[in-house]
């Protein structure tokens, strides 16, 4: 709600193609952070990442309005375990789109979950202090840029997160797992969805995975062994009917 706030401000104020700025940004944060750093590197330990690049991408994996990188992989791998069961907490069948969408996924996850990540260093001070940064980063963009606040901050982080409903409605539509397209063309990767949850290990879902190429150009040092040894078994499945 308050990204939509801001961006509406945005376009009011400055116009409406500032938002090219904001889908490019979008582009870069969704294939290299969100798909990539978050979800394939943190969440399943897909790749190993060059070791130059990975303060900046801890530092850029807290500002896709997801929360800490630990909060949401204790969530995603919660996800992965209980999908479209009753201890699924977002299942489009049984939660509903609407809770989905405007309620609050609260869980305990345990600590285990995220036990090998606890040992890495700083993610457990991004953890206690993620809205902390937040709020003084938004008082500095709004004292010094308020057309980034809107451009920068606000809408791409809005995209990112809106990129995370869909990922998780379409594929798990009616609780029943597929590929998505719809998915796929708003998330650059993402939306090969049931060849993931097959192959949670695999750092490429499919052989037109735009977030494996990302991976492959800028971002990986070496691919984990169980990751290609998962991927040359796994299945080539088409797009569902979503
Ligand atoms: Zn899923
Ligand atoms: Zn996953």
């Amino acid at each position: 709600m308050f990204f939509c706030l801001l961006t509406s401000i945005g376009i009011f104020v400055y116009g409406f193609h500032n938002i090219l700025w904001s889908l490019t940004i979008y582009f870069f944060l969704e294939v290299f952070v969100g798909n990539a750093t978050l979800h394939r590197y943190f969440g399943h330990n897909a790749f190993e990442m060059r070791p130059s690049l990975r303060p900046i991408f801890i530092w850029l994996a807290h500002h896709i309005g997801v929360g800490s990188v630990l909060g949401w992989v204790g969530h995603h791998r919660w996800h992965h375990e209980h999908s479209d069961t009753p201890l699924d907490l977002h299942s489009p069948k049984i939660n509903g789109v609407f809770h989905i969408l405007f309620g609050t996924w609260n869980a305990n996850i345990p600590r285990k979950m995220v036990k090998d990540l606890l040992e890495q260093p700083g993610l457990l001070w991004w953890h206690k202090n993620y809205f902390k940064y937040h709020l003084v980063l938004i008082f500095t963009l709004l004292l010094f840029s308020p057309w980034a606040l809107c451009f920068v901050y606000a809408l791409p982080n809005l995209l990112c997160l809106f990129s995370g409903y869909l990922i998780a409605i379409l594929p798990h539509w009616q609780g029943h797992l597929s590929n998505s397209f719809v998915t796929e063309v708003f998330t650059f990767g993402e939306g090969w969805h049931k060849n993931h949850h097959e192959n949670a290990k695999a750092y490429r879902f499919h052989k037109f995975d735009l977030t494996a190429l990302g991976i492959d150009i800028l971002l990986k040092q070496k691919i984990c062994p169980n990751s290609t040894a998962q991927l040359k078994k796994s299945p080539e499945i088409d797009f569902g009917q979503l």
